[in-house]
């Protein structure tokens, strides 16, 4: 049986102690642990058991050996989180059936090997003193900081969003960025987009968002996203929870701050996907018919696909702004809405209008 489970930190604010969970990996990941996308490049190499798994285990009891484990837990942790994010965008690029011929691999499934052209490393002992981590182009190589007890690392969110922008380099290319405070800001709603997907592509992910909101995604006082982590340190100095995209962010608002950086700008686009989902959540919401962490899977699988298809079209093109993202999932949309299959409350109303209005609504269109 191809594929290695591993042990990886659980990233679940609903769980009073931070734990451990096993996932699996379904594809060959060799010592290192690496595999043809991804290494970590900066720790002794970990042999897999005779079974192909890493399962390295933090006891406690084990003091003389704790730190050279949790240095190797963090590695096996590093690698697995990263892996989820790229295959789930290959995934979400199979389901789309968009690719051009010349990305996909022998298996038809997008060839991030080839656009990067070596793997994507990881350290994770990056830059000691450090509160952040880092995805540099050139290198091809995501720094991983760390400063006393905080490893950064550690945080799902962290890796999932620094993932991001190495997809963004596979979609599009180093020639091709250009770098106007938009495009920067459209990079980095990508990245904190990613994260979120990444967590709603994991079903328990999706029953602790359900059960936290109680079915209602739309409440902004108690942004689920954001708790993920923080018992990891990392909330502590309030730097890297993942930005909250609950409430509404409208671009004519926050370019009159003059003080606003692509990071502001960045929660205009980002806040418009996430506030699409919730609508549509609601639309779909059956829980007599459908558990509604189902229903989340399947929208965020969607709503996966619709962003990263039109962030892939969008690389080809001259423009690389809101409205020309905006413009291309609202036309991918319709794509994906014909594989509908649960009852929707508004029937009447389509997916794509309803993305129009809410992009029109934070003044992207
Ligand atoms: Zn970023």
């Amino acid at each position: 049986m191809i594929g290695s489970r591993m042990y990886v930190y659980k990233q679940d604010p609903s769980i009073k102690e931070p734990g451990l969970r096993s996932t699996f990996i379904p594809s060959e990941v060799l010592k290192g642990p690496k595999d043809q996308l991804v290494r970590i490049a900066d720790v002794p190499e970990i042999t897999p058991d005779e079974n192909g798994d890493f399962l390295i285990d933090l006891v406690e009891d084990k003091q003389s050996n704790l730190d050279k484990l949790r240095l190797q837990f963090d590695a096996v942790h590093t690698f697995a989180v990263c892996r989820q994010v790229l295959t789930m965008y290959e995934r979400a690029f199979y389901r789309m059936g968009i690719l051009k011929e010349e990305d996909k691999n022998e298996r038809g499934i997008f060839d991030f090997r080839k656009k990067w052209g070596k793997r994507l490393d990881l350290y994770i002992r990056a830059e000691k003193g450090k509160l952040s981590a880092r995805y540099t182009s050139g290198v091809h190589t995501i720094f991983f900081g760390y400063k006393k007890d905080v490893f950064t690392c550690r945080s799902f969110d962290i890796i999932a969003h620094e993932t991001g922008h190495a997809v963004l380099n596979a979609i599009r290319g180093e020639q091709k960025t250009n770098h106007s405070k938009e495009a920067i800001a459209l990079d980095e709603a990508f990245c904190d987009l990613t994260a979120i997907f990444t967590l709603l592509s994991q079903m328990d992910m999706c029953e602790a968002i359900i059960a936290h909101s109680k079915g209602d995604l739309r409440t902004t006082d108690d942004f689920f996203f954001s708790c993920i982590a923080e018992e990891y340190g990392v909330d502590k100095y309030k730097r890297f929870a993942l930005r909250d995209i609950s409430k509404k962010y409208k671009y004519e608002t926050v370019v009159a701050n003059k003080k606003y950086d692509q990071y502001d700008l960045s929660l205009v686009f980002s806040s418009a996907v996430y506030h699409f989902l919730t609508e549509v959540f609601k639309d779909h919401f059956y829980p007599e018919k459908y558990d509604p962490a189902e229903t989340l899977f399947w929208l965020g699988k969607m709503i996966t696909e619709v962003t990263l298809g039109a962030y892939y079209e969008a690389a080809s093109e001259l423009h690389y702004d809101f409205k020309t993202i905006a413009k291309k999932m609202i036309s991918l949309v319709q794509k994906v809405e014909r594989k509908e299959y649960h009852d929707c409350l508004n029937k009447k109303r389509r997916w794509e209008i309803r993305l129009l209005k809410i992009f029109i609504e934070h003044e992207v269109l």
